[in-house]
């Protein structure tokens, strides 16, 4: 698909997203309405979502403009840098070339304002007055309000109570922004407040989160809800990741034989790796490699089923590798990582043989994480370190094997509000999966009854 007119010559931006819905053998199963359990039309998303976005979701044309005023916020950080990892691969010893595309250049410091953006725009130009969202450890709404903010939109933010608590850097980035942010589960929504009958000291989850948003964005017709990772539209918006990756590896003449990106709720993974789907589907041999914490282990433990997309309900049912809607996760510091679902277009992926999935416990991917900062110089974010985990354990299965291969993986973030984990680990407090709950046994939940 190497179709050169994507990526403007003059900036080395993507002037349009790629769309894998355009090239996947079999369509995906339709959303189904949480009620119902019909598939969804148009007019049953309009109450969260602007049209511009629901047209995204189902679209099958293979490439999207970008629009002009989104183009122009990207140009503040984009294209990102493709570094290669030389001192890591000393360090390891290892024949591999490491690659990693570097995201946490962005005002947020991850990828996430790649759709952020995005969404804002088409939010403001449907003539929507605030946006309502939930966040996990913050860097989601911390994407969304910087995006507000240059858009005019308000902004109101769910963040996920043990995150609320661990990370108030980044509920200041957002406060800064000009967002509201509530801790949840709250006494705010009729979500919120079933939780915290049930169970007061409930940590939160992204579940729940999402549940107080959508029920806040049904509520107001000038309020719409906006999603971070799962939907199809968000990973389209990250492609401009991949697609940029591909030409700056093309430029200097490489292409990748491993794909790596950590695994939430798929979205800098999709965006790393989906403009390279097409050659995998023609043949081309790259192993691709989603990575997730054993704790919450929903592509490699999960089931692949209808299930809601939040706690509550009150999303329409998707067809995902789910560890059922009423998994809360133990409360570990890659709080991006801890959702119960994939996202539809990954999921279908993996149960294609076209992307595997791993996991890895927490004490394993912050050594990595810190093995990273001190040859590369960059602390990554907790989540990118189940990326860097991965790819230093294939570099190092090449050098056992005597093998050379390109290995690209994702560095979604830095970890500059993420120190206090950095601080656990480096003073041996760290648990290997989080407080709380493990999850030795998968979680056996009924997805949907
Ligand atoms: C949110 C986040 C993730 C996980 O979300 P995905 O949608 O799976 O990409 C990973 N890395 C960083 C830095 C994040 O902020």
């Amino acid at each position: 698909m190497t179709d050169r007119a994507v990526i403007s010559e003059r900036t080395g931006i993507p002037l349009k997203w790629y769309n894998v819905l355009a090239d996947l053998r079999r369509p995906l199963d339709p959303p189904l309405h949480p009620k119902t359990r019909k598939p969804v039309g148009p007019e049953d998303l309009a109450a969260i979502f602007p049209m511009a976005l629901i047209e995204q979701e189902v679209s099958t044309q293979r490439y999207i403009d970008i629009p002009e005023e989104v183009l122009k916020v990207y140009a503040g950080w984009r294209p990102t840098p493709l570094r290669r990892a030389e001192n890591l691969e000393r360090v390891l010893g290892t024949p591999a070339h490491i690659y990693y595309k570097y995201e946490g250049v962005s005002p947020a410091g991850s990828h996430k304002p790649n759709t952020a953006v995005a969404q804002a725009f088409y939010n403001k130009k449907a003539g929507i007055k605030r946006l309502v969202t939930e966040t996990g450890a913050g860097q989601w709404g911390s994407a969304l309000a910087f995006s507000c903010s240059l858009f005019g939109l308000e902004c109101s933010v769910y963040m996920v109570k043990v995150s609320y608590e661990q990370k108030p850097y980044r509920r200041l980035m957002m406060q800064t922004w000009g967002a509201q942010v509530t801790p949840s589960p709250s006494p705010t929504t009729v979500s919120g407040r079933a939780i915290l009958e049930r169970d007061p000291l409930s940590p939160g989850s992204l579940g729940i989160a999402i549940s107080e948003a959508v029920e806040v964005a049904a509520g107001s017709p000038e309020v719409n809800y906006s999603l971070g990772s799962v939907l199809n539209h968000v990973l389209l918006h990250q492609t401009v990741i991949g697609l940029e990756a591909r030409q700056q590896m093309e430029q200097m003449d490489i292409y990748p034989d491993v794909l790596i990106g950590c695994h939430g709720g798929g979205s800098n993974f999709g965006g790393l790796v989906l403009p390279f789907i097409p050659d995998k589907m023609n043949g081309r041999e790259i192993d691709i490699i989603a990575v997730e914490p054993e704790s919450c282990p929903s592509l490699t433990r999960g089931r692949l089923a209808y299930d809601y997309g939040d706690t509550t309900g009150l999303t329409p049912l998707v067809r995902m590798y789910t560890l059922g809607h009423d998994f809360v996760p133990p409360g570990i510091h890659a709080g991006g990582l801890r959702y119960h679902g994939a996202a539809p277009i990954v999921s279908r992926l993996v149960e294609d043989g076209l992307v595997r999935a791993v996991a890895y416990d927490q004490l394993s991917v912050f050594e990595a994480g810190v093995m990273f900062a001190r040859t590369e110089g960059i602390i990554p974010a907790p989540e990118s370190n189940h990326a860097i985990r991965a790819a230093i354990d294939e570099a190092l299965r090449c050098k056992q094997e005597g093998i050379e291969k390109t290995i690209l993986l994702s560095l979604s973030g830095h970890g500059h509000f993420d120190l206090s984990a950095y601080d656990a680990y480096l003073t041996g407090k760290l648990e290997c999966n989080g407080g709380g709950s493990q999850v030795s046994t998968p979680p056996q939940v009924p997805i949907v009854e």
